[in-house]
Parts: structure tokens; C-alpha cells; sequence
């Protein structure tokens, strides 16, 4: 039996109401030290909640922020008022009466005339349908809100929540309007969740990619370059080309070819896939050159479907796996850039398989052993696909107007899943415009949960690019599309590998992974000549030759993460030998140089870790 579990929405969750609920008590903490606060909103997230405010402005006219001594002191009132048991009331109210009760409150006010227009949930997020306005008060402090709540503020558990930062946060996410004070909390069932959790946000914070990624010399971001676009170091280089290669290889023997194609493209392309105008708010916009519009490409899809029907195609020529580390560019909103998880430039381990309907089994299966084979390489060994599907509601607006399509193939997909044994969670209407999706999440060493890899089966844009070929029977058919990318895009994939292994790669992406040490001035031609006999085997070393005293050079080469160190002194340099290091500190001893570059090769071939 397939592990098949059952979805429960994070908002079902007595979690969800617990940190619900102490974004409130804290609100209302918080009005009791700065009574002149303006709320603007305060929703349960991940692992916690927060609560921004506008603490408004000191008698020199300077915005007032909080420090972390409010912190201590909101926690501590915090305290009390769970103490209290004081029960979360719910009334509905009209926009007439919200508006009374919430004067001086000029976020809420902006809120409440959203809901009354039916645009924004108390959010301020989109709805499609008019919501009833509606508070709930704990003790002193009532707030716009449609739950859910636990009944009563006892049930937040005292020793089980911690407030963790004051971050800047502009209304709405519009860097043109005021900046907020946003106050992030934790909040959890027990006191051993909460302490775990801690826990692993301090180890998260010391393998954080954008800290790291900074100290190994692997990508930085410019100013003048521009947010969300990074520059690769040369060690990121090195990781860059390893991953390509490596893909390269796993493809060309799962039967991929490669393609290339151009960052830019005419308009057409992209009216022809549909991408335009549904996804325009995502892209570049336009330049123009002689009448002609062109655009950067947002993704590869219409080129590949431009190549498979470059030529009349037979059943003989499919399945077509077109491959390519294609760069795109999006446009993602300032506030939304994050690290490489979130960048505007990024390079992808793209591919579409083209094949008929009876290959699709087996295409698909051909991917998922594909996500197992890298799954193992790089030790992941929690991970789950997520499954989306359609919704009828959608249909003609979000998703493709074909409800029989969608029947069908989402059902071809959860037959091969259940037939495979392939761990998945099924997601109501979540699919890509084109055909059901599955994301595959993945957990880091420490637990963290990044989403990296797609994988969709598109019915949709074979037919809009006319793309047929001619069956056996020797009638036209249309192929389907899948679209799968397993090691991501470069940067998310390096932003997860750096948090994954903390920034110690394997020895063979590690982008320096030898550092010779001579001891003293003489034996710096007898390191010369180790290098070149590593560097003719294919080892990325270095003699350091520089004037620091040894141990300087192997701390150095430690907080590198230099997989191996190898130090040299007279008694090495006579015998012809090397003694190893590890960078876990581990001392190997002496061994000739060629017994260290048969192992260092080995290891870097079978991709181990060590
Ligand atoms: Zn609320
Ligand atoms: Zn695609």
C-alpha cells in the first residue's frame, strides 16, 4: 500500500488556533504598553504567527520602534492574560458598526472598506465572495476577525510559546506605504515542541545559505546588479558545473537529448502558449526593436514545443525527451525576493518528454526514478509529492477549460502513483493552468522543508502549438507534454544543498576539495609538485602558500569546508608522501601521495559522503 496520507488543512488544526489566538493576546499586550498602537493584521503562519504594528511617532517627529526589552515585557503581560481564561467572543457586525469600533485604526478601517466591497478578507488578501464582517474579543481587546480561535485564552499554552523578532514590514507589501513594526511569535502544544523547535532554528540560522553562501565565496548580490539577480564566485561556479554535469549524465542515459535555446523571444510565442496575458504579471515587460515586441523568457516550454515540431514526427520518434538548463527571468515583487530560494534570474534543470498516451506510465515512472536516484546521491531521505488537482470552479479561469481532460489524466496520474508506490498527498485545486502538477517537498539534514522540483503533465499546449505526430495506424495524434525539472533551478538547489549539508559538501561538488599545507618555505616545490599530480587526476587542490603559521592554514582551510587537508614536512616530503587531515578533524596519518589520490578519486567518482 502506497503511504497515502490524508490532507489536513493547516487552518483545521488546533495548532492554527493556538497561534491564532496568541497573535491576539499579544495585540492586545502590546496595546497595553503603547496605547496609541495601530493595528494592521496578525495572522497565524508556519510554525507561528505575527502581528504588525505602527507604534506611530515620538514628540521629535521620528517613528518609534520596538526593542527587544518590549519583547521580554509583552511576553511576560502575554502571560497573564492566557492566565486569565479569558473566552474568545464572536460577533457579527455591519461595515457601519466595524467602522465605529475600529476609529483611529486606519488600517483596520482600510479593511473594513475592502470587506465592505467584498475584495479583501480581513487580511487583505482576495476574495471571490462577498465575506460577513465579524470580531472576536478576548478580555479587553477586540479585533476584525473571522477565527478561528481555541475557546478561551487558557488554552494557549503558557510554557510553549516565545516571541523571536521585530522585523520591518511595509502595509500590504507596498514599499510605497508606511513601514510596520512586525512582531514574530512561535507557539506550540507543548513545551518540548517549542524547545525542539528552537533548537533547530538556531542550527537553521548557522547553516542559513545567504550567511553561508557569503562566507564560502559561493554567490553575492550586487546593488548595481540588481536585487534577486546573483552573481556566481567561482566556488559557486564549480558547484554550478558539477550539478550540470552530473545531470548531463543521468539524462543521456535515461535517453534525453539536449537543446539549447534564447533568453529572448517575440511576443507571439507567448500568445501562442497563453502565457501572455495570464502570466504577464510574472514577466518582464516588453522591449521593442523594429515594431517587433520581445520578451525574456519566463520559461523554456514554447521553445521546446517550437523544436518537437521543427519536423513531421512519427510514433518512432517519441517518446522525445528535449533537455536543457534553460535561464529564465520572472518578476518577483521586492518583498518576495529570499536568498536563491527566490531570485528574478535562474537557470533550470528543465525538460519535456513528448510521448503518447500509452507511454505516459512509464515516462512518468522514468521521472520518479529519476527524483530517487538524486534523492540518494544527495542523502535526502524525507520527501513527499504533493499531488494537485483541479477544481471545477476554476475551470475556464484558472485551469484549462476541459473537464473530461482533467478527469482523465488526473486519473492516469494517481493510478501510476498508487501502481508505483510513490509516496503522495492529494491537493484539491492547486494545478498548474495546463494540467495536474506534483511538487515534490523535500526535508534538509535539519528538517527544514523546501519545495524543489516539479513535475506536470500538460494536455493543454501540444494542441495550441499544433503539435501532432503520426501514429502506427498512420493517423495524426497529438502528444502528450510532461514538464519536469528534479534538481530544480540552480540557485534553489545550491540555496538547499549549502542548508543541507551546511555548507560541507561532498567531495566531488565541493569546489576546493584539497588543501596543501607545507610547514615550513622548503617544502613548498615538493607541495608544487603534489598539485600538479592531483590537479592531473582531476582534483581541485591548492598548495596555501601563503606566510600564515600551519595551524592558521588548517583552521582556514576548515571553516572553507576543505573536504581534505594535506599537510607536508620533511619527513612526508623524503618518504613521498602527504599527511591527511579531514575536515572533521579526523588525523589519517601519513600516506603516499599516490595511495591519497586512488581513494580522493574513488570517492569523488561513486559520489560518496564522507
Ligand atoms: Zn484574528
Ligand atoms: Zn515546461
Amino acid at each position: 500500500m502506497p503511504d497515502m496520507q490524508e490532507f489536513v488543512p493547516y487552518e483545521e488544526t488546533l495548532l492554527y488556533r493556538i497561534r491564532h489566538s496568541a497573535a491576539h493576546v499579544m495585540a492586545q499586550a502590546v496595546r497595553e504598553i503603547y496605547p496609541d498602537v495601530r493595528f494592521a493584521i496578525g495572522p497565524p503562519i508556519e510554525n507561528g504567527f505575527y502581528y504588525d504594528f505602527d507604534l506611530g511617532r515620538d514628540e521629535a517627529g521620528a517613528q518609534r520602534h520596538f526593542t527587544e526589552e518590549d519583547l521580554e515585557q509583552i511576553e511576560k503581560r502575554m502571560r497573564e492574560i492566557i492566565k486569565g481564561k479569558h473566552r474568545f467572543a464572536y460577533k457579527e457586525v455591519s461595515a457601519e458598526e466595524a467602522k465605529k469600533l475600529f476609529t483611529g485604526q486606519p488600517y483596520k478601517i482600510e479593511l473594513i472598506e475592502g470587506l465592505e466591497r467584498g475584495e479583501v478578507d480581513e487580511y487583505g488578501n482576495e476574495v471571490k465572495t462577498r465575506p460577513v464582517i465579524s470580531t472576536y474579543t478576548q478580555d479587553t481587546f477586540e479585533d476584525l476577525c473571522r477565527g478561528p480561535h481555541v475557546e478561551h485564552t487558557g488554552q494557549i499554552p503558557a510554557n510553549a510559546f516565545k516571541l523571536l523578532s521585530i522585523a520591518g514590514a511595509y502595509w500590504r507589501g507596498d514599499e510605497n506605504n508606511p513601514q510596520l513594526d512586525r512582531l514574530y511569535g512561535t507557539a506550540w502544544e507543548k513545551k518540548e515542541d517549542l524547545d525542539k523547535y528552537i533548537e533547530l532554528l538556531e542550527e537553521a540560522r548557522k547553516r542559513d545559505h545567504r550567511k553561508l553562501g557569503r562566507d564560502l565565496e559561493i554567490f553575492i548580490f550586487d546593488d548595481e546588479v540588481g536585487p534577486g539577480l546573483p552573481l556566481w564566485l567561482p566556488n559557486g561556479g564549480v558547484l554550478i558545473e558539477q550539478l550540470e554535469a552530473f545531470a548531463k549524465e543521468v539524462e543521456e542515459r535515461a535517453g534525453y537529448v539536449r537543446v539549447r535555446t534564447p533568453h529572448l523571444t517575440k511576443e507571439d510565442l507567448f500568445l501562442r502558449s497563453g502565457h501572455l496575458p495570464y502570466y504577464a504579471e510574472s514577466m518582464y515587460p516588453p522591449m521593442e526593436l523594429e515594431g517587433v515586441r520581445y520578451y525574456v523568457k519566463p520559461m523554456n516550454c514554447p521553445m521546446h514545443h517550437k523544436i518537437f515540431g521543427s519536423k513531421p514526427r512519427s510514433y518512432r520518434d517519441l517518446p522525445l525527451r528535449l533537455a536543457e538548463y534553460g535561464t529564465c527571468y520572472r518578476f518577483e515583487r521586492s518583498g518576495e525576493l529570499f536568498g536563491l530560494m527566490r531570485v528574478r534570474s535562474m537557470q533550470m534543470n528543465d525538460a519535456h518528454i513528448y510521448c503518447s498516451v500509452e507511454q505516459f506510465e512509464q515516462e512518468f515512472m522514468g521521472v520518479i526514478a529519476l527524483y530517487h536516484q538524486y534523492f540518494k546521491v544527495f542523502n535526502i531521505d524525507r520527501y513527499v509529492m504533493r499531488f494537485s488537482t483541479h477544481h471545477r470552479r476554476g475551470l475556464g479561469k484558472k485551469y484549462v477549460n476541459n473537464e473530461d481532460l482533467w478527469v482523465q489524466t488526473e486519473e492516469m496520474v494517481r493510478r501510476v502513483m498508487t501502481n508505483g508506490n510513490v509516496p503522495f498527498v492529494e491537493v484539491p485545486d492547486e494545478a498548474a493552468f495546463y494540467g495536474p502538477k506534483i511538487d515534490v517537498q523535500i526535508w534538509s539534514a535539519t528538517g527544514r522543508e523546501f519545495t524543489l522540483a516539479t513535475n506536470q503533465v500538460d494536455f493543454a499546449q501540444p494542441p495550441r502549438f499544433d503539435l501532432t505526430y503520426v501514429s502506427a495506424e498512420g493517423k495524426d495524434e497529438t502528444p502528450l507534454c510532461i514538464h519536469r525539472a528534479p534538481l530544480s533551478t540552480h540557485e534553489r538547489m545550491i540555496g538547499f544543498l549549502i542548508e543541507h549539508y551546511a555548507g560541507a559538501f561532498p567531495a566531488w561538488l565541493a569546489p576546493q576539495q584539497v588543501s596543501i599545507i607545507p610547514i615550513a618555505d622548503r617544502h613548498l616545490d615538493y607541495t608544487r609538485q603534489v598539485e600538479r599530480r592531483l590537479r592531473d587526476a582531476g582534483l581541485r587542490a591548492e598548495v596555501n602558500d601563503s606566510s600564515d603559521r600551519m595551524g592558521n592554514k588548517i583552521r582556514k582551510a576548515q571553516a572553507m569546508k576543505i573536504p581534505y587537508m594535506l599537510v607536508v614536512g620533511d619527513r612526508e616530503m623524503e618518504e613521498n608522501a602527504v599527511a591527511l587531515r579531514m575536515r572533521s578533524g579526523e588525523d589519517r596519518g601519513a600516506i603516499p601521495v599516490e595511495e591519497f589520490v586512488a581513494y580522493a578519486t574513488g570517492v569523488v567518482r561513486e559520489k560518496q559522503y564522507e
